[in-house]
């Protein structure tokens, strides 16, 4: 396209770019193709070793990315009008380089509740992302092809004629996908049996897909009547006999992994302090989800991992609103994104009342702050509370910022959100690091009511929402749809620890629960563990789902 254009004056030339000029039909098959070819090597890194090695293995590649092409190009031509094609084009590529970047960077799939996270989340979690090679992958993958797509001049035909072209487009792909599917239906059948996980990550369908039921509400029942649950909830008459308050503390965990947990047997000692402590730690326990966005609401919901539908969670109530109908105060104290709607119907206090300038800065606290100035609550909540503290614990991907200077103790760390660019090893470091931080919270937790002994009988119960990937297979952070997880996501660490006082006065045999825990259970329980511990009586209740009640003496 470099061509000498004579300028008015005939003794000088001037060398200028024209514009390459493309009929919009090649545009939208170009398009296409760079989308399949440039934008999928997530798709293809998964789906090539599935094939053999062969020549029909290859030609059978070749045959699935002109199947995707084709549908493409198809769509594509549909909006291959003037004013439209350009702007759609630029929004596609622009809005496919961020998620190609987290899909090739940190092996995430798209699907439902990875999509409803990436709306939920809040700027800090965003800052933490934002790297310089996430900026050279925007620059190289969205404003470039989108420079050349302004810079490109389009021809379009009548209205007639265009009407025509796109028709021949569309008999020309159902011949074609008709052809490909007689030659390779077998192979296609199968890929798509075996690998449900395809459709999470074809870009850009599988973000255009979700985005878009996402927006349309199709996950937002907000319109739906509350689903109130427990009514019949009351103090059991274990309560009768009981002098002291009684208070119970659930830890919400956040991206806590069972397997780098070290009461769980884990090589380095990540729990130092709650070796300690009298606790009980149970060593086999398996999320609900893969992400806050469905393992919090799961764990307080009386669904279970296998009929938890995460759109009914939203208006129906939970556990913390059970305890509720029973007449026990419940408090809901935030450090991490949100509540996720689980503490909508009951008291919650934000970042400001428990900050305190000796472990919070720059609008952020460690995770420590969390049980100051809470005696305040505590002297009005009567004989009776549950207490739920939410964790920013690892969340990820950048570790470093989760724990205070003195954790550092596993060294070198990786600074920065980017971890392609840091060794596995800096990497466990670093999220070993906010374990040890972590272990010291739920430590400070249990200390806190041992200070308090003489005004309350207390239980603590911690419980993370899911694991992790620390590059594992390729794979970092969390949110693998849950059928292809790998368990360093889906295992999570547990540790509950009661006062002489609250065994006492709640009857409850804590050898029985050390027994309990040894045998593997699941976030399911938390539901039924809560009224079992607070000795709440509903129908809802299931004792054979409760870690504690169970080993109620009498
Ligand atoms: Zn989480």
């Amino acid at each position: 396209v470099l061509t000498t254009a004579t300028s008015s004056t005939p003794d000088t030339h001037r060398v200028t770019f024209s514009r390459l000029t493309l009929p919009h039909h090649w545009l939208a098959t170009v398009g296409a193709w760079v989308f399949v070819l440039g934008y999928n090597q997530p798709l293809w890194q998964r789906i090539s070793p599935t094939v053999p090695d062969t020549f029909q293995g290859t030609l059978f590649l070749a045959a699935f990315a002109l199947f995707l092409a084709t549908v493409l190009t198809v769509l594509l031509q549909s909006i291959a009008i003037p004013k439209l094609q350009k702007p759609m084009l630029i929004f596609l590529f622009m809005s496919a380089a961020p998620i190609h970047f987290f899909m090739t960077h940190y092996g995430v799939i798209i699907d439902k509740s990875m999509v409803q996270n990436a709306f939920e989340t809040d700027t800090a979690e965003v800052h933490d992302l934002l790297s310089g090679a996430f900026i050279l992958h925007l620059l190289l993958f969205g404003v470039l092809p989108s420079a050349l797509v302004c810079w490109v001049r389009i021809t379009y035909p009548t209205l007639k004629k265009g009407l025509l072209i796109w028709l021949v487009y569309l008999i020309a792909a159902i011949i074609t996908i008709v052809a490909l599917n007689a030659g390779f239906s077998k192979s296609f059948s199968s890929t798509f049996r075996n690998h449900r996980e395809i459709r999470h990550l074809i870009i850009p369908s599988n973000y255009l897909y979700y985005t878009g039921r996402y927006l349309s509400g199709a996950y937002d029942v907000q319109n739906q009547p509350l689903q109130r649950i427990g009514e019949d909830a009351k103090l059991a008459p274990i309560w009768d006999r009981i002098q002291k308050p009684i208070v119970t503390v659930v830890i919400v965990g956040e991206t806590a992994r069972a397997a780098n947990f070290g009461l769980n047997g884990y090589e380095r000692n990540t729990t130092p302090e709650l070796s300690q402590l009298p606790i009980i730690n149970f060593g086999s326990v398996e999320s609900c989800g893969t992400s806050t966005a469905v393992s919090v609401p799961c764990m307080f919901s009386d669904m279970t991992h296998a009929n938890y539908d995460g759109s009914t969670a939203t208006h129906r109530e939970n556990v913390l609103d059970v305890l509720g109908h029973a007449g026990i105060p419940v408090l809901w104290r935030d450090n991490n994104s949100g509540c996720k709607g689980v503490c909508d119907r009951i008291t919650s206090q934000p970042q400001s009342t428990y900050w305190d300038d000796s472990v919070c800065k720059d609008d952020h606290c460690f995770d420590e702050a969390m049980t100051h100035h809470l005696d305040t609550w505590l002297a009005n909540a009567g004989d009776k509370a549950v207490i739920v503290l939410h964790q920013q614990g690892s969340h990820g991907p950048a570790y470093y910022q989760r724990y205070p200077k003195a954790f550092e103790q596993f060294t070198p760390i990786c600074e920065t959100g980017d971890l392609k660019t840091c060794s596995p090893e800096a990497i466990r470091n670093t999220y070993d690091n906010s374990l040890l931080y972590t272990d010291h919270v739920i430590a400070n937790v249990i200390r806190y009511f041992q200070e308090r002994n003489d005004q309350w009988a207390s239980s603590v119960v911690y419980l993370s929402d899911h694991g992790e990937s620390l590059g594992e297979n390729n794979m970092y952070l969390h949110g693998m749809p849950y059928f292809i997880a790998p368990d360093t996501q889906t295992h999570v660490p547990m540790v509950a620890w009661l006062s002489d006082a609250f065994q006492q006065q709640m009857e409850i045999d804590t050898n029985c629960v050390q027994q309990q825990a040894k045998t593997a259970t699941s976030q399911d329980a938390l539901f039924h563990s809560l009224l079992g511990l607070m000795a709440v009586d509903t129908h809802l209740y299931q004792k054979d789902q409760d870690r504690f009640g169970v080993c109620r003496r009498g």
